[in-house]
């Protein structure tokens, strides 16, 4: 009845272990800051500074966090021991972001085994077809 429309996409091993994998990483995370941390030691331009010297004294660290805001990137500088008090926040983000990229590449496959696209890349984007959809060839595994 109302299941015509559900296709037979069932979830692979793989599938189900980055799934697992998100899920845990998601129950251990408290807070997830978005963005990147860049940490810069810099040279000034004053001659016979101590960041000339050998070997050279660097000044910084600066430590700018940039996150994308509306289409803006906005740039927030940290203090060490806010970079350090929320390190874990940013790397916890991160990891939360590439576990969903996975969990995002294994639903395609599974997914497109399931509906026959076999993998074509382009499948399912925006695009004018370039013909009809292409017949089943393994129609009798059903
Ligand atoms: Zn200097």
């Amino acid at each position: 009845m109302g299941d015509l429309a559900v296709p037979k996409a069932t979830p692979t091993r793989t599938w189900q272990a980055v799934r697992r994998r998100l899920v845990a990483a998601l129950e251990q995370s408290d807070f997830a800051l978005p963005g990147s941390v860049v940490v810069r030691n810099m040279r000034c331009g004053k001659p016979g500074c101590r960041c000339r010297a050998e070997p050279p004294k660097l000044h910084g660290p600066y430590i700018s966090w940039t996150r994308s805001v509306g289409g803006k990137t906005v740039t927030r500088y940290l203090t060490e021991e806010q970079y350090e008090r929320y390190r874990s926040s940013f790397e916890g983000a991160r990891r939360l972001h590439d576990l969903l990229d996975e969990l995002e590449a294994a639903s395609l496959r599974v997914v497109e085994s399931a509906e026959g696209w076999g993998g074509d890349p382009t499948a399912g984007q925006k695009k004018a077809p370039t013909g009809p959809p292409r017949a089943r060839t393994r129609s009798e595994k059903r």
